[in-house]
């Protein structure tokens, strides 16, 4: 049985990715900061056949992200997908910025993913799939300005991410970055171009093809290569 770990998994993608894990008859580590919170897990849970467990798990907080992780200590993960994430203020801020929000954000989209990744590492084996939720605004293509610390946090990720892919290499772990679009959630807003049922779909056959090769590559939720 294939065994997946999903943080930010109570809403937005993340929960998508949960709901089609299940019907895919996978075991799924769900991974939330507030499971008090989670209501549409515990009810995915309640008719899982126990193999949707929820954890405690603030990507932003080491002794979390150690707690939470322990609580599964044992289970092989094929893929963990590091999803959550935060939009960060999104005025421009040319002027001055709120630098207590840009270290959260820091904390939680740099940091949190690599955080993660230690932790699960010694359950992560030949073939394992570490998916990193980037963004299209990482890329030096993006045509806008505004929105500085999440460009800088999701380029930032981007780079973090390949050099991890490298060091990686030899124990045969994939670690992949992903645009998953612009997709209707609480961050992405009702105007976005996807569903969440469409971006994950494509985000869970990207992991299921990801191959070694292109490991540490940039890939939109749909296959197609997306610029650095
Ligand atoms: P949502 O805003 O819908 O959900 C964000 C999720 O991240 C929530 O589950 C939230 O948990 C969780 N989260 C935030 N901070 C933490 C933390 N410190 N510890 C654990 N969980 C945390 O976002 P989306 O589903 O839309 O986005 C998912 C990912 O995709 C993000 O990384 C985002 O940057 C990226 N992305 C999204 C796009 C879009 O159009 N939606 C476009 C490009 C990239 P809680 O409920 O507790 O707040």
């Amino acid at each position: 049985m294939t065994t997946v770990a999903i943080t930010g998994a109570g809403r937005g993608i993340g929960l998508e990715l949960v709901r089609q894990h299940v019907d895919a008859g996978d075991r799924v580590i769900a991974l939330v900061r507030n499971p008090e919170k989670a209501r549409e897990l515990a009810d995915l849970a309640a008719t899982a056949d126990g193999r949707l467990t929820i954890h405690r798990l603030d990507v932003a907080d080491d002794a979390s992200v150690k707690a939470g992780a322990a609580e599964t200590a044992g289970e092989a993960v094929d893929v963990l997908y590091n999803v959550a994430g935060v939009s960060g203020p999104v005025p421009a801020e040319l002027e001055s910025a709120d630098w207590a929000e840009w270290d959260d954000v820091f904390r939680i989209m740099v940091q949190g993913p690599l955080r993660v990744l230690q932790a699960f590492l010694p359950r992560l084996g030949a073939g394992s799939k570490v998916i990193n939720f980037s963004s299209q605004l990482a890329a030096s293509t993006w045509p806008y300005g505004g929105y500085y610390s999440y460009v800088a946090v999701k380029a930032g990720l981007n780079r973090l991410m390949r050099s991890v892919a490298i060091d990686l290499k030899d124990r045969g772990v994939i670690v992949g970055l992903v645009h998953p679009g612009w997709v209707q959630t609480d961050m992405g807003g009702e105007a976005a171009d996807i569903t969440p049922v469409e971006s994950a779909e494509g985000i869970r056959k990207l992991a299921r093809e990801w191959t070694l090769e292109r490991s540490g590559d940039f890939l939109k939720w749909n296959g197609e290569t997306h610029p650095w």
